[in-house]
Order: structure tokens, then C-alpha cells, then sequence
């Protein structure tokens, strides 16, 4: 019997013999209830299709000669159903070095199965950025601390994650952001800056290697322990985070 598709199609899946044969044993649902769009969860049966979007990013760690490349490769769910969703399918880790290759292919692996078993994954980020590197982590440009490589592997997972709407940064109150500005025009203030760098034409070059971020806060700050960037101050007596606006009087 012919079936007339009336409506936009949105999706496919090849049926397969044992769809057929488990499909004969289980009676039809009836289908004269209101036409629902069908949404389709991770689990493990959920084929690869031909085609995935991603990004890639790059890392740079002290720690390492070559530069990483790290792909996330994301996967449509439900695509144009209000059930739309992207979600993280599969990771690779490219570089030029081959010291690390065993243990880069192996994390890649295991992530790329967690993200397919479905669920919630957002806790790999918490994982990944927890681990440290005995030898000593190093600074990223604009402060932020890294405690190892495969930490800075976990924030690119969470970079990538918040990119596609799957983690959401707590919104930081408005009252705390002027509060935060305002301590940051305080100690600028206070500490009386000789020259601003950036007008003198004679400036040294050197001054401008490092900080391509347009997060830079004062030579001397320290790190804050609470959100990991080097942007605590002293400001009254007090240690000051420019950044997330924690601080501790003593
Ligand atoms: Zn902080």
C-alpha cells in the first residue's frame, strides 16, 4: 500500500529486519491522537549521520612544543522541531607532537563514548578542569590560571558547550558588575598609573606580546582563588577579585 507524505519531511531512518520483526510482535499504537513531533534522545543505537557540524580550536600551552587543535564535532537533534537541540557527538585533538599521542587518543576516545551514551555531560568539564599537573600549571593570556594541559582541554569542552546553549554562565547581577567597576576605577585611581603605554609612540615593544586579550587587569595582581584569573588586588585592606568580584578583608 502506497503512503502519501503530505507534510515537509524532517527526518529519516532506514528501517532495518529486526525494526520489522520487533515492530510485528508489538501492536501498532493507534494514531488517532493529535500529530506530536517525535523527539529523539541520545542513546547508543543513534547512528552516526554522513555529516557534522563542529569547531575547532586552537591551544597553546608552555607546556607543549606544538600547538593542540581541538575538534568538537556536534550532533542536530530533532532539527526544526521545537526539540532542537546540538549536542556534543564526538572530539579529536590534533598536534605535530607525538610525545603525547597515547594518552590524547585514549582521553578522545573516552569522551567521544560519554558523549554519546546521552545524558547530561557537562560534568567532563568539571572533571577535565579539575586536574592539575604535578610539574605546575601556567597562565593563559589575560590571567586566567591553568593548572595543566588536559584542564585546558576541559575549558575548551566548556567553551564549545557554552557556544551551543548547553552550559549557561550564571548571570552575574548588574549590582555586582557596577560594584566590580567600581573597584576597578578605585585602585586604577589609587594606584596612580605613571603614562598610559599605549600613547607614548616610543613604546617599548615588548609591552605588547603578551596581552591580546581585551581582559587585562593590573600589573601586579595576584590569583584569585575563587575563579582562577590574576586579577585580585589590594584595595583598603582588602583582597579584591576584579574579575568575579570576590574579596577578603585582613
Ligand atoms: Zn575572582
Amino acid at each position: 500500500m502506497a503512503i502519501k507524505i503530505e507534510k515537509k519531511i524532517t527526518g529519516y531512518q532506514v528501517v532495518k529486519p529486526e525494526d520489522k520483526t520487533a515492530q510485528a510482535t508489538a501492536p501498532a499504537p493507534v494514531s488517532d491522537a493529535a500529530p506530536m513531533a517525535e523527539v529523539i534522545h541520545m542513546h547508543e543505537s543513534l547512528e552516526r549521520p554522513e555529516t557534522l557540524v563542529g569547531s575547532t580550536y586552537k591551544i597553546k600551552s608552555p607546556l607543549f612544543e606544538h600547538a593542540l587543535y581541538v575538534t568538537v564535532n556536534d550532533i542536530v537533534l530533532n532539527a526544526g522541531t521545537p526539540h532542537e537541540q546540538r549536542r556534543p557527538f564526538e572530539i579529536f585533538i590534533n598536534s605535530k607532537n607525538m610525545d603525547h599521542f597515547q594518552w590524547i587518543v585514549a582521553l578522545t576516545r573516552i569522551l567521544s563514548a560519554v558523549f554519546r551514551k546521552g545524558g547530561d555531560v557537562t560534568f567532563i568539564v568539571e572533571e577535565l578542569k579539575a586536574v592539575f599537573d604535578p610539574r605546575g600549571g601556567y597562565f593563559k593570556a589575560g590571567g586566567i590560571y591553568m593548572p595543566s594541559i588536559v584542564a585546558e582541554i576541559g575549558a575548551t569542552i566548556e567553551t564549545h558547550m557554552k557556544s551551543i546553549g548547553l552550559i549557561h554562565d550564571p548571570d552575574m547581577s548588574d549590582a555586582t558588575r557596577a560594584l566590580i567597576a567600581e573597584k576597578r576605577a578605585a585602585y586604577e585611581a589609587a594606584a596612580k598609573k605613571p603614562a598610559p603605554i599605549a600613547a607614548a609612540p616610543t613604546a617599548d615593544l615588548s609591552s605588547f606580546t603578551s596581552s591580546d586579550t581585551e581582559a587585562s587587569f593590573p600589573p601586579g595582581a595576584t590569583l584569585c582563588s575563587k575563579c582562577n584569573t590574576q586579577a585580585l588586588v589590594l584595595l583598603d585592606g582588602c583582597q579584591t577579585c576584579l574579575n568575579c568580584g570576590y574579596s577578603k578583608c585582613g
